[in-house]
């Protein structure tokens, strides 16, 4: 994600919009230290999510870039930066801020937001089914195949 640097495609206020959200005001705390990108799980699988880069954009107000991409979508909320930031600023609350702001300004329809919130609560169902699955089977660990559980559990929604 590219940073723009062009000042009168800037939006000074996107910093206020998102600490008027709820959690959302810790953003103006952050001093770009980078230690929630190292914590982070999709960072892991996916360079390019970056929540400290996410965190400037903001406070340059880089509106146009940030909601081209499709990135701030992939957070988890899991709050594993949260829990290391030595600031104690709340990316999953930013990023929540991020996605209504995204939804109120006309970036995506708000259908899409409610679609992600799906998901989110699917994913996290399904991963405490798989868990007990896994605990059940604890005995013969060496048997478990996790992709035919997963595969299992899903078809069993349908
Ligand atoms: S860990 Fe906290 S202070 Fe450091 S870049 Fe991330 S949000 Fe900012
Ligand atoms: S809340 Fe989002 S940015 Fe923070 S560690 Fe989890 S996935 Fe990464």
């Amino acid at each position: 994600m590219a940073e723009n640097t062009d000042k009168n495609k800037l939006d000074p206020m996107l910093k206020y919009k998102v600490a008027e959200k709820p959690g959302g005001e810790t953003v103006k705390a952050c001093y770009s230290c980078g230690v929630c990108t190292a914590a982070c799980p999709v960072n892991e699988v996916n360079e390019d999510f970056n929540p400290r880069k996410m965190i400037r954009m903001i406070l340059l107000g880089d509106k146009e870039n940030l909601f081209s991409s499709d990135l701030m979508w992939y957070c988890m909320l899991c709050e594993r930066c949260y829990a290391n930031c030595p600031q104690k600023v709340n990316f999953a609350h930013i990023a929540r801020a991020l996605r209504d702001i995204a939804v109120e300004e006309g970036f995506v329809d708000s259908e899409f937001s409610v679609i992600i919130k799906k998901i989110e609560s699917r994913v996290g169902d399904l991963r405490k089914d798989a868990i007990a699955e896994v605990l059940k089977n604890k005995k013969n660990i060496e048997n478990i195949d996790i992709n035919k559980t997963l595969k299992e559990l899903i078809n069993s929604d349908e």
